[in-house]
């Protein structure tokens, strides 16, 4: 190669590292998940918009199933073609909670031992969150402990329900305050809605990513809010993807309807504070699958760039679009750096550079 080729590739590399990219909603699988979930499918006997995905998703000629499966090949390569430096990895939607909890605790071990040997690999290219099994609180507990306390992962992922119950449910409490001793984040990740509300959603299956997964956690974190988990639990951190669920733009109508309406409910929760003050201290966003600019600009001015995150939602959504829209976003470099790197690096542990 010519001196000058190889300064003008020295150049664009240099161009590439001015911020650090964490990617912080990056999917993976291992065997057992996919084994596991090939079991339920087996058992099914009718339409369940979670197990319409995983025939995808088991599908070894299908478009997730190497990808998901992958972590040290193609991925790591398209990681270095577009510039992102860590993927946050965490065991995809549904993890371990469509399982009996038997089979749910064992393949949350198995995927969070795998997850940890990946990480020891590559110690600058991916850092991890925790499954764990919601459906036997005391092992999901036990696990989330062995996973940050011995295995050194950096927060935990829920997806969502578990056999429709919300974490809000009192029976749960004991989970979250374990996470936020720990001080590491819950992630709330999306699945489709719980069944008590999935037929609405059937029309036009609405029920995935286009409006359904967002309708289905977006409650969930507003539940966590008027259940009163954070006048409980103030130190409980929690992350939701694809710019906040949707509860961001709401934050005004929940603060009137909660707080200043005059139709009083005598049973809902006494709150301490209005739900929007909740939402901006208790909770973090990320940009998954998000990659489009007002959303961003909003988000910034109601929740401030401390409270942002970048992800990509690999590899359900594609890493260069991801990567060119945290690139050319109209903000300063000192919020880009924030939302590309540094918010991670704090609440996540993740290791400055
Ligand atoms: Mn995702």
């Amino acid at each position: 190669m010519s001196p000058k080729r190889q300064l003008s590739q020295a150049k664009s590399k240099a161009k590439k590292r001015d911020f650090r990219r964490i990617a912080t909603e990056e999917a993976f699988s291992v065997p057992e998940q996919m084994e596991a979930m090939k079991e339920v499918l087996a058992r099914q006997t009718e339409y369940d918009p979670d197990l319409f995905l995983w025939k995808t998703q088991t599908d070894p000629n299908g478009p997730f199933n190497k990808p998901l499966l992958d972590l040290e090949g193609e991925r790591m390569k398209i990681m270095d073609r577009d510039g992102v430096d860590m993927h946050l990895l965490s065991m995809t939607s549904t993890g371990v909670q469509m399982l009996a909890p038997e089979k749910a605790r064992e393949v949350a071990i198995a995927s969070n031992d795998q997850l940890a040997a990946v990480i020891q690999r590559h110690p600058t290219r991916f850092s991890g969150l925790a499954t764990v099994p919601p459906q036997d609180v005391p092992a999901a507990i036990k696990e989330a402990e062995r996973g940050v306390k011995k295995l050194k992962l950096n927060g935990i992922m829920i997806n969502s329900h578990t056999n429709g119950e919300y974490l809000s449910d009192r029976k749960y409490w004991p989970l979250l305050e374990a996470i936020a001793d720990m001080k590491v984040p819950l992630y709330i990740h999306p699945r489709a809605p719980i069944p008590a509300m999935a037929a609405a959603y059937r029309t036009d299956h609405l029920e995935h990513a286009i409006w359904g997964y967002q309708a289905e956690t977006g409650l969930h974190g507003l539940r966590l809010i008027t259940g009163g988990v954070f006048d409980a639990i103030p130190n409980l951190k929690v992350v939701l993807g694809h710019m906040g669920e949707a509860l961001p733009y709401w934050l005004y109508r929940l603060d009137y309807m909660w707080c200043k309406v005059p139709v009083k409910f005598s049973d809902r929760a006494k709150l301490k504070k209005p739900p929007s003050e909740y939402f901006k201290q208790n909770f973090m966003i990320t940009t998954s699958g998000m990659n489009w600019n007002p959303t961003l600009k909003f988000c910034i001015e109601v929740l401030g760039a401390d409270n942002i995150m970048w992800a990509i939602d690999y590899p359900y959504q594609t890493s260069p679009d991801a990567v060119k829209f945290m690139n050319g976003a109209p903000i300063s470099d000192v919020d880009k750096a924030k939302i590309f790197h540094k918010n991670a690096e704090r609440v996540f542990h993740i290791k400055s550079e």
